[in-house]
């Protein structure tokens, strides 16, 4: 069953397009709508995860994987010399807006530290 109510579960179940760049059984990475750099790509687990905060002890394989797979995503989309930025919100006071865990990937462009 999808959840009608998150974004993410329609994309995964093909209800809603995304510019996808990559899936396996665990994940899936597309392109963000609204890019922030050059290179903007999402990747989200299958599992309707909300935040880390609702992540338990038997979602860290696949939290694992998630990371693996941005740096796969950042080479293919030539950023592995330039290097690039993984971000993960957890809640709406630092910027989630759509619950359902994500990492962002974001290179191609200068950075600044502290992020804003
Ligand atoms: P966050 O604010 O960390 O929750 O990030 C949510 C991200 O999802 C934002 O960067 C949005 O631009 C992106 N987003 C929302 N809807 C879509 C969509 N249909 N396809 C691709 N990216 C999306």
């Amino acid at each position: 069953m999808v959840d009608q109510n998150c974004i993410f579960c329609r994309i995964i179940a093909g209800e809603i397009p995304a510019q996808t760049l990559y899936e396996d059984q665990l994940c899936i990475a597309f392109r963000d709508l609204h890019p922030q750099a050059p290179v903007h790509v999402l990747v989200i687990p299958r599992a309707h995860i909300e935040s880390l905060n609702e992540a338990g002890q038997r979602d860290e394989p696949t939290l694992g994987h998630l990371l693996r797979v941005a740096a796969r995503v950042a080479g293919e989309q030539g950023l592995e010399e330039s290097g690039f930025r993984t971000v993960i919100n957890t809640g709406a006071g630092v910027g989630q807006s759509v619950f359902h865990l994500h990492l962002h990937v974001l290179g191609g462009r200068e950075f600044n530290w502290p992020p804003g």
